[in-house]
């Protein structure tokens, strides 16, 4: 039998794409290797599942640095609102969060899944788990079906490949359509982790000074060699035995890699600024103020209360200050230097985890190649691209999420269409 459409990938982009197919009531075959449809779904935002963000369109392409701009045309037709009407219509009740995060009320995880793949049973798409791709056949210059890992050839008029990109490969992401792609005769930007942790070889990583220290609310900013910002990120870190992580970090991390590679750098500078709601004149003030008051008092308690005490201790010896020296004794060319390390420390990182360890896979098919209002291949007809294979990537908070969603509509609607067409 000869499938209309046949998707390969159920992650957000596969599974959407496989419904919006079969509601232009195409025959639609979806494939996936693994034995769960939705894993990494279901664990993104925290095992919670992230399914979108609530943030006007401009704010959400900002949050998207790797190509977001491309999702203008795909999102002037399903946006991130039609995502949650979607939704809404399949009885997910959502919540907005902090950041504009959208939630399901339940917090299941499991609740959105089993949704999209109960909608998916009643459209009559049919499913295939532990059935792994080999290969994208293209016949007489056109998409011809599939290849399976058994030998195993199915044929369909179009094909969808939504297998995600090559991060966190337990969930089946493991870079499988690249070379399907370009066998296709499209190019591949090179690939890297993005929204990942960053390493670090100072002394402070090394003799695990910090480890397992959180700081709130920071100011971390990725400088370029000449010491100007590049990006800040005001959000939470960490510190950990390899370097940092945390909201702020994963934020800058694709700076860092992308800095790295321009100026051909080992190391990048980074910018801590731990106070970010107060300026370095009104902290020394506060800080004068603080030793004034209580001139007896040792530093570390005087100024106990403005920053997590393990850094301020940290910070203190950073500018060669006593913690226990009384505050009387400290001149205000010292305070000044320590007011500077609380907005400006600086240090240096020199890679990220792998890859494999990234939450989002940065590069991928360029979307120059690709039909922004249908997701088709400009290369080959019958052929789609969606989710994560793409060249988009954006933060963590829904951003991905919704570009698979909205892309993968658009794939399933218009291969619905093209298998269609006589
Ligand atoms: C821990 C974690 C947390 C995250 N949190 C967030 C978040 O909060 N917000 C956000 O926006 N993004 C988040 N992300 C990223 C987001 O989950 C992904 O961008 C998104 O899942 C990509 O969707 P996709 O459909 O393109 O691919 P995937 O979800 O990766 O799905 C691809 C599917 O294709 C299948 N497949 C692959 N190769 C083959 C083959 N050869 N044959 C058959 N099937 C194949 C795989 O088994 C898999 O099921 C998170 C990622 C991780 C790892």
């Amino acid at each position: 039998m000869t499938y209309d459409v046949i998707v390969i990938g159920g992650g957000p982009s596969g599974l959407m794409a496989s419904i919006a197919a079969a509601e232009q009531h195409a025959q639609v075959l979806l494939i996936d290797k693994g034995d769960k449809l939705g894993r990494k779904l279901a664990i993104s935002g925290g095992g919670r599942c992230n399914v979108t963000n609530r943030l006007p369109i401009e704010e959400i392409i900002r949050h998207i640095p790797g190509n977001g701009r491309f999702l203008y045309g795909p999102f002037s037709i399903f946006n991130n609102e039609d995502i949650i009407r979607f939704f809404e219509n399949l009885g997910i009740q959502l919540k907005e969060e902090d950041h504009g995060r959208m939630f399901p009320v339940s917090n299941r995880a499991q609740s959105v899944v089993d949704a999209l793949l109960d909608y998916m049973k009643r459209l009559g798409v049919e499913i295939r788990i532990h059935c792994s791709v080999e290969d994208v056949l293209y016949d007489n210059g056109k998409t011809a079906g599939v290849l399976l890992k058994t030998g195993e050839t199915i044929k369909s008029r179009a094909v969808v490949v939504a297998v995600g990109g090559k991060s966190v490969p337990q969930t089946g992401s493991t870079g499988d359509g690249y070379p399907w792609a370009q066998k296709a005769g499209h190019t591949v930007t090179e690939l890297f982790p993005t929204e990942v942790p960053l390493t670090s070889d100072e002394s402070f990583i090394i003799e695990k000074t910090l480890q397992g220290l959180s700081l709130r609310d920071v100011a971390l900013s990725v400088l370029n060699p000449k010491g100007k910002p590049l990006i800040t990120h005001q959000m939470d870190m960490i510190f950990t035995h390899f370097g940092i992580s945390g909201p702020a970090v994963l934020r800058c991390s694709q700076f860092v890699v992308k800095a790295k590679k321009k100026w051909e750098l080992a190391k990048v500078v980074m910018n801590l600024d731990a106070l970010p709601a107060i300026n370095q004149e009104e902290l020394f003030q506060k800080l004068v103020k603080l030793a004034k008051d209580e001139p007896k008092k040792a530093l570390k308690n005087a100024w106990k209360g403005l920053l997590p005490e393990r850094y301020l201790l940290f910070l203190l010896e950073q500018s060669h200050l006593d913690p226990s020296a009384p505050c009387t004794t400290v001149s205000s060319e010292k305070i000044k230097n320590f007011t500077q390390v609380c907005k400006q420390f600086r240090f240096t990182v020199n890679g990220t985890l792998p890859l494999e360890k990234a939450f989002v896979t940065g590069g991928g098919v360029s979307i120059k190649e690709i039909e922004p209002k249908t997701m088709a291949s400009k290369k080959m007809p019958g052929l789609y691209f969606c989710g994560e294979i793409l060249d988009i990537y954006g933060y963590t908070g829904g951003y991905n999420i919704t570009a698979a969603l909205v892309t993968g509509r658009l794939a399933g609607v218009n291969s619905a269409m093209y298998s269609q067409e006589k």
